[in-house]
């Protein structure tokens, strides 16, 4: 299936999307490439957290319960 771009404009600017990048329709502009990085988190985003094992939780969100976990550690000793 072909894509035609002129049908997704940029996720961040609105202008033209001339790429895929990081599952984000983008321009050429390098910030919105950028952004579009930042957005899925860094390289591999969530996929590689999936790779990885791990949850697709945000790190402060896995902070956030393992304190709780604790908390309920500490109560049970
Ligand atoms: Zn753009």
């Amino acid at each position: 299936m072909a894509i035609n771009f002129d049908d997704y404009p940029c996720e961040f600017c609105g202008k033209k999307s001339t790429n895929v990048v990081f599952a984000a329709f983008v321009c050429g502009d390098p910030e919105c490439i950028e952004k579009a990085r930042l957005a899925r988190g860094g390289p591999g985003g969530h996929m590689k957290r999936k790779a990885e094992g791990r949850p697709i939780i945000p790190d402060e969100l896995m902070e956030e319960i393992d304190e709780k976990q604790q908390e309920s550690i500490s109560k049970i000793q």
